[in-house]
């Protein structure tokens, strides 16, 4: 591990101020990845800027009905608080589905938003990776790319985004609050993490001087009928291969609306909006599933050891569907 600064703040516009002023320096919060990356010379930050000190640890109601959820909330806070387990289940399940109990005590809602890659090369540091070092290449292309993506990918990069947590939130349409030396904006979430094209360094379009101060949850009435079904090597504590989070509108035996996001098997959280539009209007039957799953991966691109994972994720989505709208 190299040496580093720690500086402890107490509020954002220290916080901001302080990180800005040194070019390689990090927010730290849980710290549960970005301390394992460091301890294998992934990071180098030369100085670390601590904010779990920051007021940023409410969960709270919106006079629009919206959820607000500060951005040091911890994982299993935010899966146990009993708003988000019955108005959001697909949040609450995707939380639970992730990590260990230990590491959700630690993990925060922005630390998980910016959590890096699982891919093996990219902690590897004897091989080549452009995430790590741009221009090296990528080392899972023609290497072992079991867990690697099967969407989004590019010809430098095709490694798997890791969140449980951003897959809920991108079905369920979440707004980033963000605060910078320029003032505080939002993003939504379908903005913020990025494909890896010809950069795959680039991760997200948080600028450098930017800290995550909360995200917003849409209120949407139909979420209460919601699941995060994962599918991985072993019962806990290990990544996505396929996984889907679903919300259904449902009235009548119809579906009047849906939401379907994917993990596990895209480049970044991977919401399917022509698989939601193709359920629209369509009755509950396991016909209207089959086709939105394959409509869902019909641009998938397998690599030697993973194109078991277009199967997978198909039969994950239609299994979560099932679940959410009880049919068998
Ligand atoms: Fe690096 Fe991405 Fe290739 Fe993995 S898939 S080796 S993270 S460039």
């Amino acid at each position: 591990m190299y040496p580093f600064t720690l500086i402890k703040v107490t509020d954002n516009a220290g916080a901001i101020a302080t990180k800005s002023m040194h070019a390689n320096s990090k927010f730290i919060g849980g710290g549960t990845n970005l301390v394992d990356l460091m301890k294998m010379d992934v990071e180098k930050p030369e100085q670390l800027v601590d904010i779990t000190s920051l007021h940023l640890k409410k969960i709270e109601i919106l006079p629009n009905g919206n959820l607000l959820i500060g951005a040091l909330v911890k994982n299993s806070d935010l899966a146990y608080d009993h708003i988000v387990s019955t108005r959001y289940p697909v949040l609450s399940q995707a939380l639970l589905s992730g990590a260990s109990p230990q590491l959700r005590n630690m993990a925060t809602t922005a630390g998980n938003l910016l959590q890096r890659t699982r891919c093996y090369y990219f902690y590897d540091t004897a091989t080549p990776c452009n995430k790590r070092e741009p221009g090296s290449g990528c080392s899972a292309i023609k290497g072992y790319n079991r867990i690697h993506a099967i969407l989004g990918t590019s010809d430098h990069c095709i490694a798997a985004h890791p969140s449980d947590m951003c897959v809920a939130m991108a079905a369920l349409d979440a707004i980033i609050h963000v605060e910078g030396r320029n003032g505080k904006r939002t993003i939504a979430f379908a903005n913020f993490h990025t494909l890896p094209g010809d950069h795959p360094e680039i991760e997200n379009t948080l600028q450098p001087d930017e800290l995550i101060t909360a995200v917003e949850i849409p209120d949407l009435p139909f979420a209460a009928t919601s699941t995060y079904l994962k599918v991985r090597d072993r019962a806990s504590f290990a990544f996505a291969l396929a996984s889907a989070a679903v919300a259904l509108d449902l009235s009548g035996g119809m579906i009047n609306d849906a939401r379907i996001a994917f993990g596990g098997i895209g480049t970044k959280p991977w919401r399917s909006q022509e698989a939601e539009k193709s359920l629209k209007g369509k009755g509950i039957s396991m016909d209207s599933f089959k086709e939105a799953a394959d409509i869902a991966l019909q641009d998938a691109k397998t690599y030697q050891y993973n194109s078991f994972k277009k199967e997978l994720a198909k039969r994950t989505l239609i299994s979560a569907l099932q679940k959410t709208a009880h049919i068998s």
